[in-house]
């Protein structure tokens, strides 16, 4: 018998700040611990991305290694395209959500083009951002407060055809101008927040393991899960100064 969910880690040894590979095992152990049998699958370069995946993961990277990574990812495009179009759930974090916009322009000048699976265009800014976020969130019509850590160059811009995943209460979020953090596009998902994010983000977490995990649950709700540990980190976070 198959997986009810096959997590896609695209790049872990590459995408990887801040511990982003914790955001694979938050989905996994939720899954598991509501009785899903789970397979996670690691994905390099040239190596063969695998069809049914439920969700697609890629965390934070440098500049440097998000250019040299960029032509292999732009390879697997129409692959990933197709599969967000029918419904697999493509989160990108910092690094990997830059890539998931239209271009990424370097403080050097470089620019890499993104996968357009999100309508935004991310360019080095004078200053990085860098502290403690905190925003409020809506996603697929759940309402959740965000905790998260960012340390980003690179401030993006939104185009029409994205949503802001969040509201920043604290900290700079998309571009530390308008207020906006992470985008959405229907189960495509940036933000930039590590931590890493869904560890501490119960409610994000389980945003996307619902969608993900539809086509085998008809997209009811998930059990309730005893989150006294994650939402403790979750408003511990929310004590700490930016
Ligand atoms: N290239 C990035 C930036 O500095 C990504 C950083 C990250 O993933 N933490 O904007």
């Amino acid at each position: 018998m198959g997986a009810d969910l096959l997590i896609v880690h695209l790049y872990p040894a590459l995408l990887r700040t801040y511990g982003d590979r914790g955001n694979v095992l938050a989905l996994q152990r939720r899954a598991e611990w509501r009785g899903f049998r789970v397979e996670v699958e690691a994905v390099s370069r040239g190596e063969r991305l695998p069809q049914g995946a439920g969700v697609v993961l890629l965390g934070g990277g440098t500049d440097r290694v998000q250019e040299a990574l960029a032509p292999d990812l732009r390879r697997r495009g129409p692959q990933l395209a197709e599969a967000a179009e029918a419904g697999t759930v493509v989160l990108g974090i910092c690094g990997g959500y830059q890539l998931l916009g239209n271009l990424y322009v370097s403080a050097e000048g470089t620019a890499t083009e993104g996968l357009g699976l999100i309508d935004a265009e991310t360019r080095a800014g004078d200053e990085r951002l860098v502290g403690r976020v905190q925003a409020a969130a809506v996603l697929w019509g759940a309402r959740f407060d965000l905790v998260g850590f960012e340390n980003h160059g690179g401030l993006t811009t939104l185009g029409s055809g994205a949503e802001p995943l969040a509201e920043v209460t604290s900290g700079g979020g998309n571009n530390g101008h308008d207020g906006t953090e992470g985008a959405v596009r229907e189960t495509v998902v940036g933000t930039y927040l590590h931590g890493p994010v869904l560890p501490c983000n119960p409610q994000l977490a389980d945003a996307i393991l619902g969608r993900a995990l539809s086509p085998v649950t008809g997209g009811g709700s998930l059990e309730h899960l005893d989150d006294d540990l994650e939402l403790r980190v979750h408003e511990h976070a929310r004590t700490l100064p930016r």
